[in-house]
């Protein structure tokens, strides 16, 4: 029976602590919560690492997963651990600065596409180089380039938000959805946009992914590498920092 885990960092990214109870524990050791702040692996961002903390030690976890639906979290720990009781109190903690890296990464990586307006076939969020591929026969860009645009971007410090819609309004507006061969989850009634810029002037897209809370905080980043994978792909790579001088 897959469970519902409550996924408090959907509206509320910056959390980085809290508390919840065990509901059960799975046949390979995967812990369930009732609630969790651990961002599990989906739509190209990592889940998350971190602590969770009993009266009397603590529970490392190395990853954390979806089950067998999406709104089952599982808490992956690592190799040795103890596992805690079902019905156990726990405090929870992430591993917040690994978090934050990664948000920041994910929102650079929208902004990216606003730069690059073309169907996305892939994209992978990491701490330090995060990529997303395109479909398009020739770049026509340079690193400096993008990287500049993405720059104003960011300087501008637009607001982050994430505004819910049904399936009605995304069949309306088909250019919502920028991948080219993912489409968000549809059926449920309710599906999350992430919108940057005042009444999302700049961007908005289906992501369950979390986000700083204006583009600002992403702070200084730059095209590493465009590659070319494929005859019609072009595969983006961002880094932080500024662009190293050749
Ligand atoms: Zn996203």
């Amino acid at each position: 029976m897959a469970q519902t885990t409550e996924a408090l960092f959907r509206d509320d990214a910056y959390l980085s602590t809290a508390e919840a109870q065990v509901v059960a524990i799975n046949d390979r050791g995967g812990i369930l919560l009732d609630r969790t702040i651990f961002y599990a692996t989906s739509g190209g961002q990592p889940g998350d690492t971190g602590m969770l903390e009993r009266a009397d030690g603590r529970i490392a976890i190395a990853a954390t997963i979806t089950g067998e639906t999406k709104d089952e979290i599982i808490h992956v720990p690592a190799p040795e651990q103890a596992l805690p009781a079902v019905g156990e109190k726990l405090k929870l903690a992430i591993d917040w600065r690994r978090r934050h890296l990664l948000m920041r990464m994910h929102s650079a990586c929208h902004l990216l596409t606003v730069v690059c307006p073309f169907p996305i076939t892939g994209a992978a969020v990491a701490e330090d180089d995060s990529r997303v591929d395109f479909d398009i026969p020739d770049a026509g860009f340079s690193k400096e380039d993008v990287t500049a645009r993405l720059m104003e971007l960011v300087r501008a410090d637009y607001p982050v938000f994430t505004r819910l819609i049904t399936d009605e309004e995304l069949s309306a507006n088909p250019g919502l959805v920028k991948s080219k061969n993912v489409r968000p989850p549809v059926g449920t009634g309710r599906i999350r946009l992430v919108c940057i810029g005042e009444n999302a002037s700049i961007d908005s897209q289906p992501c369950g992914g979390t986000h700083v809370k204006s583009t600002g905080e992403i702070g200084e980043i730059h095209i590493g590498k465009i590659e070319k994978k494929g005859r019609e792909n072009r595969r983006f790579r961002i880094r932080f920092g500024p662009m190293p001088a050749n």
